[in-house]
């Protein structure tokens, strides 16, 4: 099994330290090699049985000014060429505007998108329904995974949640 995966999410909610605690120093690696094309590898975990390809979306990440049409074409292919898109929000911070902006983009295409709610330790577990419930009602996820990609936890059963949809 092997399949190229995007996770997007606005800045801060933890998308580095989810890719670090799974893969480890070979993201740096990764990252240093020049990347001439639109599809950026942010780093490759193999397992005995699976290899996970993390990919940047270029651009989709912190939409500071709008977009060119260019920029949003070149995202969305990316997101359109995975076999799955982790879209991470910050448990603490809730849905705001940056996060309206991705939803946005993902209505546009047909790849499966797992939502994944980061940083639950620092929420009161009564906290999660809401969120869940506000997220859900604006997009459809194959899957909700609570992780705290800091702490730890969850995070092996995302991984396998992420293998079995490979
Ligand atoms: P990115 O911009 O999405 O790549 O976010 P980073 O991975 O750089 O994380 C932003 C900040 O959030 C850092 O200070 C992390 O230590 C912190 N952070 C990431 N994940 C967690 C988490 O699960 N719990 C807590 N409490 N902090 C986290
Ligand atoms: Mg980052």
């Amino acid at each position: 099994k092997s399949g190229f995966i995007s996770i997007i999410g606005r800045p801060n909610v933890g998308k580095s330290t989810y890719l670090n605690r799974v893969i480890g120093q070979k993201i740096a690696i990764m990252s240093d090699k020049p990347q001439t094309t639109r599809n950026k590898v942010q780093g490759v975990l193999t397992l005995n049985d699976a290899q996970m390809i993390f990919i940047d979306t270029p651009g989709i990440h912190k939409p500071k000014h709008k977009l060119g049409d260019f920029m949003m074409k070149v995202a969305q292919n990316t997101l359109k060429g995975v076999d799955l898109v982790l879209f991470m929000i910050n448990a603490e911070e809730g849905f705001g505007r940056g996060d309206e902006f991705i939803i946005e983009k993902l209505k546009t295409i047909t790849t499966p998108v797992f939502l994944v709610i980061n940083k639950i330790d620092q929420i009161h577990p009564d906290e999660l329904m809401p969120l869940i419930e506000t997220y859900s009602s604006k997009l459809q996820f194959k899957e909700v995974v609570p992780i705290s990609a800091l702490q730890g936890n969850n995070v092996d059963t995302l991984l396998n949640q992420i293998k079995e949809f490979l």
